[in-house]
């Protein structure tokens, strides 16, 4: 249901002019599902997207702290989409909230927003491009879109960003599950933080020797790096400056996309329950189910 249209301008007009407040109501609308009409502006096409996911633990929102403040120190307003599956309830606090104590001094050239996957039905996705779209319009130069990867689903909002960074640690080396997964595709760029603990080389070369692209110059660059000691995070934002995704990357992040998007037009159908009953009874066929579902 569309927010009464003057209500729903006012607020945009006083995020344009810079209301956090009001840009905050307005992400949780999107959230929601309702329709935010945002004007083009010119800010839009000078955004920059990254993207983060890797396993918990990794040092991801650490890494995150790490990259806010080297674009604070270049005069950037950074904005951080951290998204979340888990619940404060079963422990453990929330990505942007961690971002948010890394970087608490960061005043107002840093916004930092945590979405919840849980009980949207088929994921965020379909909210990501209006959520981004809108922080662009309010000037928010840097963008950073956090995922965990802990299913695919989530480590697959991803392929929403430009860049895409993999992250994983010493003690881990899922990347290799993650080539496994097709994930790797989407990468720019696989860090491996930690790099002040024993382990991590190793990691690093092992992901190197795993990547199995059948040219060399496709496979993303592997870049070991410390969070934590602030080491290897100049090379990592030079790499991410400079790093062009060739045209077929480009394409499996839109394949992705669209996936993603796929997905959360089916499973947010209300005629999901009744054509899964049906296809259950055997009235309908699985390819009916779907017709009547991407109607
Ligand atoms: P996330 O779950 O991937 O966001 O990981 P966090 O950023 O919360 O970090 C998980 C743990 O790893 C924390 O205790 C961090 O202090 C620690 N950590 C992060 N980066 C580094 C690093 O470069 N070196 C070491 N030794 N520990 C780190």
């Amino acid at each position: 249901m569309a927010l009464e249209l003057i209500g729903n301008h006012s607020l945009v007009e006083s995020a344009l002019r810079g209301s956090r407040r009001d840009l905050s109501r307005l992400l949780s609308l999107i959230e929601k599902g309702e329709d935010v009409v945002i004007p083009d502006r010119k800010y839009e096409a000078e955004s920059m997207v990254v993207g983060i996911t890797g396993p918990p633990g990794v040092g991801k929102s650490t890494l995150v702290g790490r990259i806010i403040s080297y674009w604070k120190n270049e005069g950037k307003k950074v904005a951080v989409l951290a998204i979340d599956p888990s619940s404060p309830r079963t422990g453990g606090a929330l990505l942007g909230d961690r971002i948010r104590m890394d970087s608490a001094n960061s005043g107002e050239h840093v916004f930092v927003r945590s979405l919840s996957t849980r009980g949207s039905p088929g994921g965020i996705s379909a909210s990501l491009s209006s959520m981004v779209k809108l922080l662009a319009s309010c000037g928010w130069e840097k963008i950073i879109i956090e995922t965990v990867g802990s299913g695919q689903s989530e480590t697959r909002i991803v392929a929403f960003a430009d860049k895409i960074i993999l992250v994983d640690g010493p003690d881990r080396g899922d990347i290799v599950q993650a080539e496994k997964a097709g994930i790797i595709e989407l990468a720019d760029l696989v860090v491996v933080n930690k790099s002040d603990l024993p382990g991590a080389l190793t990691v690093a070369e092992n992901i190197r020797s795993a990547f199995s692209f059948s040219n060399e110059d496709d496979a993303p660059d592997v870049l070991l790096v410390s969070a934590e000691k602030n080491d290897g995070i100049h090379e990592m934002m030079r790499i991410i400056k400079h790093s062009n995704s060739p045209m077929w990357r480009s394409r499996i992040k839109i394949r992705e996309r669209l996936l993603s998007l796929w997905g959360h037009r089916l499973l947010s159908s209300p005629l999901l329950t009744q054509v899964i009953e049906d296809v259950e009874t055997g009235s309908i066929s699985l390819e009916d189910g779907l017709e009547i579902l991407s109607g």
